[in-house]
């Protein structure tokens, strides 16, 4: 079944490559033990490396690194302007079944497994280009609606998603509650049988471009505890009293569309609820661990990327007669970099197959989520630095890698609550 779903994703995106005839095995990851990690690859963004990815992948792998390439570097400083990526760009992605990989076929998606997904998040880190929000839409709000929407929200919104058709956002943040989930004031209000939801959400990830999104809202305040009385329901662009606010101007990730959105009085049907009432929390508790893990994959890419551009940087710059790569001092920070960025990528890389086996506990994705994206802002400052003042000048790529990595440690949950989450572990009584 595997190798069907796999090979029909691989018709889609065009590769006419011969199928292997072992197939469960090398779809469901494990390349081989003859593929090299990255510490011994020629460079650390290398295509072909990894024991968890196969030739399938690389074959995947390519046709992404040239769809960045092409349908999205040369036109992303435009973006960066607009603060906005283009629809037409999202449209493309999904024709090239990029969206929605890792969504089973029957749903409606590509039927692809959790690493053809990662393949995706790892080239848009490589690309260095933040801008299209696909990672969130395809791997974080797309398993909400498959994992607990009904057949009719599926049906509704699953193919548009994968198709680039329909954006999606979720919004759980907002002015006067962010890291304290429980403090939200959005609520909806029973009417017969639809709700009313009133309130407001800030710093929403595709929010301004967005065609559903998830509103996280209260729906009963009686509850001993806030968690047991929340509930998610699925808002569509369009529905009176939904207002986008404006597009927010932020320090990095400028071609991102971040928006503030409001709610007056938004007639909702049932059917907009999703899953259960008041279990709302408890979904979010379930799909976190996996927004931890796509935000250290992203960071731990980022890294590699910055290594590389770095590397090619001090290899060519001349000083004193000599590279900058000629002086030990520099070597050793290389060094160290290397060392830090490979241990990481191991670590991330084994939460992965934990993923693909659905074992990656919360603490687990935690961690990965903390140690990747605060790597990725001290390798960010490392590879500024080894730059010199070329590195300050937003031509140089290093500089935008540096201001797009910083809000890697807050968003996803910021690493002080990832250090909650991974100490309340370590001293719960088993
Ligand atoms: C660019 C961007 C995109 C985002 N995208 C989305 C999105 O798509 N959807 C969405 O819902 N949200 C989104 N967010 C919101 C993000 O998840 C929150 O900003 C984040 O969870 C922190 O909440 P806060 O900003 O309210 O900070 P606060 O919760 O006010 O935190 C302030 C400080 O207090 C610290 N702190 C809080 N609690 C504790 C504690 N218990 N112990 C120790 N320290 C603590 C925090 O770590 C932080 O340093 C986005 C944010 C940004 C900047």
């Amino acid at each position: 079944m595997a190798a069907r779903l796999f090979r029909g994703s691989l018709r889609r995106w065009g590769c006419r490559c011969a199928l292997p005839s072992r197939p469960a095995a090398r779809y469901s990851h494990s390349g081989g033990e003859e593929r090299l990690e990255t510490p011994s690859a020629k460079k650390l963004t290398d295509i072909g490396t990894r024991r968890i990815f196969s030739s399938e992948h690389d074959i995947f792998r390519k046709s992404v690194r040239k769809f960045f390439q092409e349908e999205v570097i040369p036109y992303h400083a435009e973006w960066e302007k607009a603060g906005e990526v283009s629809r037409e760009l999202w449209e493309k992605a999904g024709k090239q079944g990029l969206l929605g990989i890792n969504i089973a076929e029957r749903h409606g998606g590509v039927g692809g497994d959790l690493y053809s997904a990662a393949v995706v998040w790892e080239e848009q880190a490589y690309s260095n280009c933040t801008g299209p929000g696909f990672t969130l839409h395809s791997d974080i709000i797309m398993p909400y609606i498959v994992n607990y929407g009904s057949e009719e929200q599926i049906k509704r919104f699953i193919p548009q998603m994968t198709s680039g058709k329909c954006i999606g956002a979720l919004a759980m943040t907002e002015p006067g509650a962010g890291s304290d989930l429980q403090g939200i004031r959005t609520n909806a209000k029973k009417d017969g049988n639809d709700w009313i939801l009133n309130g407001s959400k800030v710093f929403i990830s595709n929010g301004w471009l967005s065609d559903i999104v998830i509103v996280v809202a209260l729906t009963n305040r009686e509850t001993l505890s806030p968690a047991h009385g929340i509930s998610l329901f699925l808002v569509e662009n369009g529905m009176k009293g939904f207002i986008k606010g404006k597009k927010l101007q932020k320090m990095g990730q400028k071609a991102q569309d971040t928006a503030e959105l409001f709610f007056e009085d938004v007639r909702l049907p049932a059917s907009a609820l999703i899953g259960e009432e008041n279990k709302g929390f408890y979904y979010l508790m379930k799909e976190l661990p996996k927004e931890r893990l796509v935000i250290a994959d992203l960071a731990v890419s980022a890294c590699e990327f910055m290594f590389e551009e770095t590397r090619t940087y001090v290899k060519e710059r001349k000083i004193f007669g000599k590279t900058v790569a000629q002086m030990q001092t520099v070597q050793h920070k290389l060094a160290e970099l290397k060392t830090q960025i490979c241990v990481t990528r191991a670590f991330v890389d084994s939460c992965l197959q934990l993923h693909e086996k659905k074992r990656l506990d919360s603490a687990s994705a935690s961690m990965a989520k903390y140690w990747a994206s605060e790597l990725q802002n001290r390798v960010a400052y490392d590879c500024v630095q080894l730059h010199g003042g070329w590195g300050y000048m937003w031509e140089y790529p290093i500089a935008k890698a540096y201001v797009d990595a910083r809000v890697q440690t807050i968003y996803g949950g910021t690493n002080e609550i990832m250090k909650e989450l991974i100490a309340r572990e370590i001293i719960h009584d088993k």
